[in-house]
């Protein structure tokens, strides 16, 4: 006797392409394991064989960087318009509501204050799941009021980086926002309140050409690809190899890019730490 019945149409085969795992199973993307949810959930989303670092979203990151129950969101409801009625393989509109209905999120960047080991903070982290975390009008916009209102309330600004660049739908709309976050990060720095950057995989274009790189402190997380352009396109336009391990965190921190490499496990006491280094040197010079 069957205790239960399953129809053959009803099982699926095709699996959806996702950063984060789904499954009760996943492979890891670095050595191959096979690793079941709860230990990986357990260890932050890292391989607990090879510590390789899988891409979370917002909503992990913030879920064991901060204190609990002490997120608030800012500009929650806060999205896209399409100015330019940009189409390329879909409307420029009709994806942002596709990927608003996948992804449960508004658009590439969340914004919100919480706290750190009690220390009261900004934060704003980057969701790679929403059109490959491009940055366009609203992270812009974002980031900005997020440094406006760490600068105002005298609370430190965190922001974790993970990008493909800028929108290219939004085109030069996109761009500008560079130079808005950058504006905004000198008044920031003017005023003495520390901003640090979290480098996750990948940070790369925009991003990188602006505010991930305008830190007082760089951390990486382990093998993150942070570049400008990537190395595909630079091995194409100069025709040579590149060396090994370019653009990787490591790379980075030998040629004093980044200040240093943490394990997503120590994020959370090593940020209370370097805030409250800064903080106690800004009362020192005051
Ligand atoms: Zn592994």
């Amino acid at each position: 006797m069957a205790w239960f019945k399953r129809s053959k149409e009803n099982i699926s085969t095709s699996v959806p392409k996702k950063d984060m795992p789904d499954g009760m199973w996943t492979k890891c993307g670095g050595c191959g394991e096979i690793i079941h949810k709860k230990p990986l959930e357990q260890n932050l989303f890292t391989c607990p064989k090879c510590q390789y670092h899988f891409r979370i979203g917002s909503k992990e990151y913030f879920g064991f960087l901060l204190d609990k129950g002490t997120f608030k969101e800012m500009d929650k409801k806060m999205r896209s318009v399409d100015p330019l009625k940009f189409v390329d393989t879909k409307p420029y509109g009709k994806r942002i509501e596709d990927t608003i209905r996948k992804t449960g999120l508004n658009d590439a960047v969340r914004t919100g204050e919480g706290a750190i080991e009690g220390i009261p903070v900004v934060v704003a982290c980057m969701d790679f799941g929403f059109i490959g975390g491009s940055m366009g009008s609203v992270v812009g916009e974002k980031i900005s009021r997020a440094t406006d209102v760490a600068r105002k309330k005298r609370k430190p600004l965190i922001v974790i980086s993970s990008s493909g660049g800028a929108r290219m739908m939004e085109g030069a709309l996109s761009l500008m926002q560079m130079a808005k976050m950058s504006a905004r990060l000198a008044q920031l720095s003017d005023a003495g309140i520390p901003y640090i950057v979290i480098l996750t995989d990948p940070t790369t274009g925009g991003v990188t050409a602006s505010f991930a790189m305008l830190g007082d402190v760089h951390i990486a997380e382990p093998s993150a690809l942070i570049g400008f352009a990537g190395p595909r396109v630079i091995r194409q336009t100069i025709g040579k190899d590149l060396p090994e391990g370019f653009q990787r965190s490591e790379f980075l921190l030998e040629k004093g890019f980044v200040d240093m490499i943490v394990h997503r496990k120590d994020m959370r006491d090593t940020l209370a730490k370097t805030i409250r280094h800064i903080w106690d040197g800004e009362k020192q010079k005051s």
